[in-house]
């Protein structure tokens, strides 16, 4: 019993201990409340039935109420009573000590948790069932009233507080502080919570305040370190107390959201949060990429979840954007500080923070108003400073509005700009800002005109990577409205904008562009695109402009772009083009110079074209009619010299590309009477640029040189005549030379007249000299060449094989050593009309051998030499006469005479053997005609074919016919069938020459000779399909 007894003894012990504490910590609460500054009425209230509960635990017996409800439940509800109070003691505790700003802030969450605490509090005591003890009817009543006041209470706080709850709210959201605002808030508040609004307060406040943002920082809680930052700002904005320099509350703040914005999965911050069946949120994508892998637990709470539902949590979105913008523009404050600072660092963080956020329109608003432009822009002078961000920044503020333009333009930011644009590393934002700015016309102008801007833009185009050679093509575009610009453009090679500018342009425009066309330098890559239909068209449409300024500059610009084939097509293919020129040559009125430039565009333009051109183009066929060339030949007699010039040498043009043109020419006795007389009077070049006329529609023409009826004809022969014998011009000469050639060849007493004149010594002389020139110097001068060629052609007249009495006079000058040496180191042409003259002399030779003694086939080798020097009793023809003693292996002593021209005896064989193997077609025939001579007369056929062979004409002839041309190939079979019927061909030469001729029955043409030789070599039957 006793035992028992001590046992109880020492629970009720411990139970009465409880009790005093519960009755400690009420005691303790009623005192907290004493100082609440908020809701002080209902605080009061709250801790009167506190001290009501007191009084009645102090009168009240652990034992006895242990003793009837029982020892553990007593003991379980005085716990739970205890806990309660002490929550609210906290609670109370945390509005005392804590800022007041914050107090106020929190004011309702506060008094909601302390009206809970409050019910609960009265539900513990009436589950206590005091009630039911026996004790006194008073205590049950004011136990009863306690519990009763509890339930009812209501903390409210005032509607004053509320309200400057509400407006700290607003300030604190607004990006911007207004000083007057802050203090009429502080005043309130000051008020509300009974102090006096002074710098103690407020730095009473700020200390609390940032001793709670480091504790918050500390434990992540970044929702309340915001807003704890958020009243910091705004109790500085009061400007009661300044704010420290090196505070960077605000700088500091963006590193940390809110870990609720953060996506549990992905860790970034959402932009499209969506919750999930259990009520956990995520990043839409990461969830459902979560999902797809066939997980079907909540990430965070792993619950298993019935159904993969997502739903957008649009209040989260909201918070979220709520936060950025408040990050934003915390942000912004700092970096306006930042630029404000004079610390190059902190100007330099301030900077690449802006950059970003100026892209936003309402912070560039704000920035410009501010007035920080000029600043901006004068960062660009410092290297140290971060320009590639300053610049970015001016690039967002230009594009904000047309005001930051011209601050920034005001503030010298162009000069600067370009000079940053040199910089290639930050290239790309110097061209953003200019291309912003150069919107805006007049500041384009500036643009334009800073120095050396323009070449850095089109160097821009090419050198630069895509994005950046874009932004530059822009701001040229920009600039294309000014035409100094876009000529400046051109000039660097940059043409489109000056196409545009002048297909768009007044004619005042236009002249004054067409002008500075004519001072660039143009490449073909420019060329492409001057190439354009309306700016040729519109180009070509200046000539018929008033003003002869306009034409003259357009005539120039037109005569340039000439230069380029692309371009004349182009002018060819545009109808007004040449009707235009020629109304300008017509138009009696026209300036002279003007019509002088015409006549030369018209020489140009045709100088370009192509024959068939003038099948297609109806400016062309305008330009040959028997109109438009009568008129130019009438201007020969009546034009200033100059433009007679110009007018010859177009009609030399004319008569090398239109046929219709050259025979207009020649049936115009008048014009060509005209022209002969200009070579006895006229000046120098005069009379060159009519010879040159004569010449081209004479060359290759059938009825040769048009001559006027005797006795103008034998004047005109001499004038040529004496212009090469005497003429100190080689041009000059090589055309004289050039029209001799072209004499009409049947017209006798044009023979006569040349035999009486030195021309033959001329030519002799000039095949002489330059033969002598070329050994001395390789290269040949090209009017040398040209005298020559036509030299030579002239000689040809002389060695007509009909005309004897010419060919003796070539005879007795000696030139074949140098037709010769012609033959294997002068021009193409020279070679061919060498071989030509070679062949002439020859087949002379060859016709008096067949029309001498007739010697029998058979006895050909054994002829005696006596017999056959007596062949030529009346030819005159000679050879060398030092080689006496040596035979010719074709014609014996024969040749020996004086009176043959020999091409085995004069050392011809090689050279021509040579000539076959070049490339030009025209030399090869040339040489096959001189070697066919040799083959014409039957008695010496088989001494020739051997003095062929023993040249190497078989490999020579195979040469032609493989790789010859196709009018060559028919020739050199002949010749090959001649020489095959009189020639043994050695067994080693026999598989090539089969091979080539088999390679020669498939081309048609030849098919056939090829056939006859193979069945003259026995290598095809006597009938075979190829005949
Ligand atoms: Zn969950
Ligand atoms: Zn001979």
């Amino acid at each position: 019993m006793d035992f028992n007894i001590g046992i109880e003894d020492v629970g009720v012990a411990l139970l009465q201990e409880l009790w005093n504490r519960v009755t400690l910590q009420a005691m303790e609460l009623v005192g907290e409340t004493q100082d609440v500054v908020l809701a002080k009425d209902s605080f009061q209230e709250f801790s009167g039935s506190i001290s009501q509960l007191i009084g009645i635990l102090q009168a009240m017996d652990a034992r006895k109420v242990a003793a009837e409800l029982g020892s553990e439940f007593t003991k379980t509800t005085l716990q739970k009573l205890n806990s309660q109070l002490h929550l609210a003691c906290d609670v109370i505790e945390d509005c005392r000590s804590g800022s007041r700003l914050r107090l106020i802030l929190r004011s309702s969450r506060v008094l909601a948790q302390m009206q809970e605490l409050a019910k609960e509090i009265a539900e513990t005591i009436s589950s206590f069932q005091l009630v039911n003890l026996s004790i006194g009817l008073s205590v049950k009543t004011m136990i009863a009233h306690i519990i009763n006041n509890l339930r009812s209470m209501e903390f409210q706080s005032s509607t004053v507080i509320e309200r400057i709850s509400v407006e700290i709210e607003n300030s604190i959201n607004q990006d911007r502080k207004n000083h007057d605002n802050a203090v009429r808030l502080l005043e309130k508040i000051a008020e509300a919570v009974g102090a006096s609004e002074n710098t103690s307060l407020v730095q009473q406040e700020l200390a609390i305040l940032k001793q709670e943002k480091e504790e918050m920082e500390a434990q992540k809680k970044q929702a309340e370190a915001l807003q704890l930052s958020q009243l910091i700002q705004l109790l500085y904005s009061t400007e009661i107390v300044t704010r420290p320099v090196d505070d960077n509350t605000n700088i500091r703040h963006h590193y940390y959201p809110i870990d609720a914005f953060l996506c549990p999965l992905s860790h970034v911050l959402m932009t499209e949060p969506v919750a999930i069946l259990c009520g956990h949120s995520f990043e839409k994508k990461a969830i459902q990429e979560h999902f797809e892998r066939g997980v079907t637990v909540c990430p965070t709470c792993k619950e298993e979840l019935p159904s993969l539902d997502i739903t957008p949590n649009l209040s989260l979105r909201g918070s979220i954007q709520e936060w950025k913008q408040r990050d934003m523009d915390l942000k912004f404050q700092a970096a306006i500080q930042g630029i404000n600072s004079d610390e190059e660092s902190t100007q330099n963080g301030a900077l690449q923070e802006m950059k970003s956020l100026l892209g936003t329109p309402l912070y560039a608003a704000k920035f410009s108003e501010e007035n920080l432009i000029p600043k901006l822009v004068g960062f660009l002078k410092n290297k140290r400073l971060h320009t590639a961000a300053a610049l970015k920044c001016l690039s967002c503020l230009a594009r904000h509005s047309e005001d930051c333009k011209a601050s920034i333009v005001e503030a010298g930011a162009i000069h600067l700009v370009v000079k940053h644009l040199y910089k290639s590393e930050v290239g790309q934002d110097a061209i953003a800002v200019l291309l912003e700015l150069s919107s805006r016309e007049a500041i384009a102008e500036e643009i334009g005109k800073a120095k050396n801007s323009i070449p850095l833009f089109v160097s821009m185009l090419h050198y630069w990577e895509g994005d950046v050679s874009e932004k530059a093509h822009k701001v040229l575009q920009n600039l294309s409205f000014n035409t100094h610009f876009v000529v400046k453009m051109a000039e660097c090679g940059y043409f489109r904008p000056f196409v545009c500018r002048f297909n768009e342009g007044s004619q005042e425009t236009r002249a004054l562009m067409a002008a500075a066309l004519v001072q660039m330098q143009l490449k073909e890559t420019n060329v492409i695109d001057l190439k354009n239909d309306s700016f040729i068209h519109s180009l070509v449409e200046m000539l018929s402009s008033t003003s002869p300024a306009y034409k003259s500059a357009c005539l120039q610009a037109i005569k340039k772009l000439l230069a380029h084939s692309a371009i004349s097509k182009q002018l060819l293919a545009d109808p007004m083009t040449i009707p235009l020129l020629l109304s300008l040559i017509s138009h009696v009125m026209s300036d002279p110079y003007l019509k002088e430039e015409a006549v030369d565009v018209l020489a140009f333009l045709v100088r370009a074209t192509e024959h068939c051109d003038f099948q297609i183009f109806q400016g062309l066929k305008e330009l040959q009619s028997e109109h438009s060339i009568s008129l130019l030949l009438h201007l020969i007699s009546t034009s200033e010299t100059q433009a007679t010039i110009k007018i010859l040498q177009l009609l030399v043009e004319l008569s090398h590309k239109s046929e219709q043109a050259r025979e207009l020419i020649r049936f115009n006795d008048d014009a060509i009477a005209h022209l002969y007389s200009c070579l006895e009077t006229g000046q120098p070049a005069v009379r060159r640029w009519a010879m040159e006329l004569v010449y081209s529609i004479s060359d290759g023409h059938l009825g040769g040189v048009p001559l006027p009826p005797t006795p103008r004809k034998e004047a005109v022969i001499h004038t040529i005549a004496s212009i090469l014998t005497h003429s100190p011009d080689p041009e000059e000469r090589s055309v004289a030379a050039g029209i001799i050639s072209q004499l009409p060849k049947d017209d006798t007493t044009i023979d006569d007249l040349l035999l009486k004149s030195d021309v033959l010594k001329a030519i002799h002389e000039i095949i002489c000299t330059v033969d002598m020139e070329s050994n001395q110097a390789q290269t040949v001068p090209n009017s040398g060449e040209l005298l020559l060629e036509n030299a030579l052609a002239a000689l040809l007249r002389y060695t007509e094989p009909s005309k004897i009495d010419l060919q003796k006079r070539v005879a007795k000058l000696e030139l074949y050593p140098s037709l010769i040496r012609v033959l294997s180191n002068q021009s193409s042409l020279a070679k061919q009309r060498a071989a030509i003259a070679l062949a002439h002399l020859s087949q002379s030779t060859s016709l008096s051998f067949s029309r001498a003694t007739v010697i029998p086939t058979a006895d050909r080798k054994a002829a005696p030499l006596s017999q056959l020097l007596n062949l030529f009793p009346n030819f005159s023809w000679c050879c060398s006469t030092s080689e006496i003693g040596s035979l010719c292996s074709v014609h014996g002593s024969a040749c020996s005479s004086k009176d043959t021209f020999c091409l085995v005896k004069t050392d011809a064989m090689m050279p021509l053997m040579k000539s076959l193997k070049g490339t030009d077609p025209g030399v090869q025939e040339a040489a096959l005609m001189a070697l066919e001579t040799l083959l014409t007369d039957d008695r010496t056929l088989s001494q020739a074919s051997a003095a062929i062979v023993d040249n190497h004409g078989i490999d020579s002839l195979l040469y032609v016919l493989e790789k010859g041309s196709q009018s060559a190939k028919p020739k050199a079979l002949d010749l090959f069938e001649k020489i095959l019927s009189h020639t043994n061909l050695t067994d080693s030469s026999f598989p090539r020459i089969e091979g080539v001729l088999i390679q020669l029955l498939h081309e048609d043409v030849h098919r056939k000779k090829a056939a006859l030789v193979l069945r003259q070599m026995k290598v095809i039957p006597e009938q075979s399909s190829y005949f």
